[in-house]
């Protein structure tokens, strides 16, 4: 496995991998963990060359203190990435991806970007959109590997491959979680004991909301309540947003379908959880700890 670290080069050895045959591409800002390396296991079984990138993207950050601590751990993330057999691995630098005269920025309809994690971190999805398709340009024509748990990040490149006519297919891999339902990030360590216990509150309520659509419940609003009423009690704070959304376009559900997105965040002490659901899909049950 190589690093790279210099633009061409990476560039170059994308495209050599490309005419060998199909390159699986899986973007991540390190501190990986079994989520990411989920996405490079499956992008390993289906493609001849698997690249993955790392770079703890400064444009999607809206707040700069959750930039200046998020994990930062190369050495363990490359030995991890050797071990789930993946070709090229390219470390890239702040100067390289945003030279001074760097001046593009990707932007979409605030319908998708503006609401939910978008209205809760402004610019966040301006810089996500920004980075994913400058690396579309380094790897080139690829599948690329994205995580449902960031189900709107999903929505939104999404909408940016198909209206730019991107050479990419994006692959939406299943959440991969702790055995108490909690989804694995890289900002979990930032959780105490007493955090990191009340967290599990998230994905067992997805499961409860998942139990009364199942259960004949179809109004957006009524399942959107229980599911807030289900936090504030079990997490012990107000959740920022839980909404059942149309899952392309986003939009807020009166009457509920299989296939909605039932989507939750929250702040737990210095933490921004995020998760979520599709409706009609199996969810849990998860053990009683972590
Ligand atoms: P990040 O490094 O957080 O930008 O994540 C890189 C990719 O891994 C994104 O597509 C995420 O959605 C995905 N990912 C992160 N956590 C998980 C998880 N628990 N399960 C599945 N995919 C994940």
């Amino acid at each position: 496995m190589l690093t790279l670290s210099e633009l061409a080069a990476a560039k170059a050895a994308c495209r050599a991998a490309g005419t060998r045959g199909s390159v699986g591409f899986l973007p991540t800002m390190g501190a990986l963990h079994e989520g990411h390396l989920e996405l490079a296991r499956r992008a390993r079984r289906e493609c001849q060359t698997v690249v993955v990138s790392i770079f703890v993207n400064p444009l999607q950050f809206d707040d700069p203190a959750d930039l200046a601590r998020y994990p930062r751990q190369e050495a363990q993330d490359a030995a991890l990435l050797a071990g789930a057999g993946v070709d090229l691995l390219l470390m890239l630098r702040r100067e390289e991806m945003y030279p001074p005269e760097f001046a593009t920025r990707l932007s979409q309809t605030p319908a998708l970007t503006d609401v939910l994690e978008g209205a809760a971190r402004p610019g966040h999805f301006q810089g996500v959109l920004t980075v994913v398709a400058k690396l579309f340009g380094i790897v080139g024509p690829c599948r690329a590997y994205f995580g449902r748990k960031d189900f709107q990040q999903t929505v939104v490149l999404r909408r940016m491959a198909l209206d730019l006519e991107l050479p990419v297919e994006l692959v939406v891999c299943d959440t991969v979680r702790e055995p108490d339902g909690l989804a694995r990030s890289s900002r979990n360590v930032f959780l105490s004991a007493e955090e990191r216990r009340r967290a599990a509150a998230l994905p067992r309520a997805l499961r409860v909301v998942q139990q009364r659509f199942a259960a004949g419940e179809r109004s957006g609003p009524a399942l959107e309540r229980g599911l807030r009423a289900d936090l504030e009690r079990d997490l012990g704070v107000s959740p920022d947003y839980a909404a059942v959304v149309h899952p392309t376009d986003l939009s807020r559900r009166e009457q509920a379908q299989p296939g909605d997105a039932v989507l939750v965040a929250a702040r737990v002490g210095r933490v921004r959880l995020i998760d979520n659901h599709l409706l009609g899909a199996t969810i849990g049950p998860f053990a009683e700890g972590p």
